[in-house]
Order: C-alpha cells, then sequence, then structure tokens
C-alpha cells in the first residue's frame, strides 16, 4: 500500500502498513494538495460519530476537489486497493461500489465476448 500524501496526517483507524519506499516518490505523489492541507480530514479517528465522520469526509473530498492529481490518486485507491479513508475524493464505502460495477462490467463484457467465439470456432 502506497504511503498516501496526507498519510503524516493519519489517525487512529489507519493500520500500520506501509508500500514500498519507490512507490511514494509516485509522480502524483508530490502534486498532492494534502501535503499541504488541513490535518484529520482523511482517515477516521477511533470512534468517530457517523455525523462527524459525514462532515469530515465532506471536507476531505473538498480539497480532493481541487487537487490536481484527483484521477490518479483515485485510481491508485482503486488498484491497490487502499482499504480506508477519502482518497482521490471518494470514501471506502464509495471505492467499494465502484469496484463493484467494474467487476461487474468486466464480467458483462466477458459474457457477451463469449458468444462470438463460439461462432468464430464452429
Ligand atoms: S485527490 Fe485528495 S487524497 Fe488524493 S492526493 Fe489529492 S487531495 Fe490527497
Amino acid at each position: 500500500m502506497l504511503q498516501p500524501p496526507h498519510s503524516s496526517l493519519q489517525v487512529a483507524a489507519v493500520p500500520a502498513q506501509r508500500g514500498p519506499a519507490r512507490d511514494q516518490d509516485a509522480p502524483w505523489h508530490t502534486e498532492a494538495v494534502c501535503r499541504r492541507d488541513e490535518a484529520g480530514l482523511f482517515f477516521a479517528p477511533s470512534k468517530e460519530p457517523t455525523a462527524a465522520r459525514l462532515s469530515r469526509e465532506e471536507a476531505a473530498k473538498r480539497v480532493c476537489a481541487r487537487c490536481p492529481v484527483m484521477v490518479e490518486c483515485r485510481e491508485h485507491a482503486l488498484l491497490q486497493p487502499e482499504p480506508y479513508g477519502v482518497w482521490g475524493g471518494l470514501t471506502a464505502a464509495e471505492r467499494r461500489v465502484v469496484l463493484a460495477r467494474r467487476r461487474r462490467r468486466d464480467m458483462e463484457l466477458k459474457k457477451a465476448a463469449r458468444p462470438a467465439r463460439i461462432a468464430q470456432a464452429g
């Protein structure tokens, strides 16, 4: 797992996993707005009440919305996948939805391609 740009701002809910140091030199990483932004927005403190979480996540998303590397950050978080925190303007739950949609789309594409292969073979 790549250490997020905002990792210096991480709090309790984030596990102590760290990615290889070379990942931290990813080009997009240096452009991250959250490297210099408000502390504590991107990861949940332990036992955070729901209303506080929603408010914090919305604030983090506003930071992401003005980040020049939002697309790269989001794709990174989806590909890893990063299990915690706001990355690329998406919460962990939102990323799970995107991944589920991608898996479903991939399965449908495979199914759609199958009859064509069978027809070619016959
Ligand atoms: S998109 Fe958000 S989480 Fe990702 S680098 Fe930018 S500010 Fe940080």
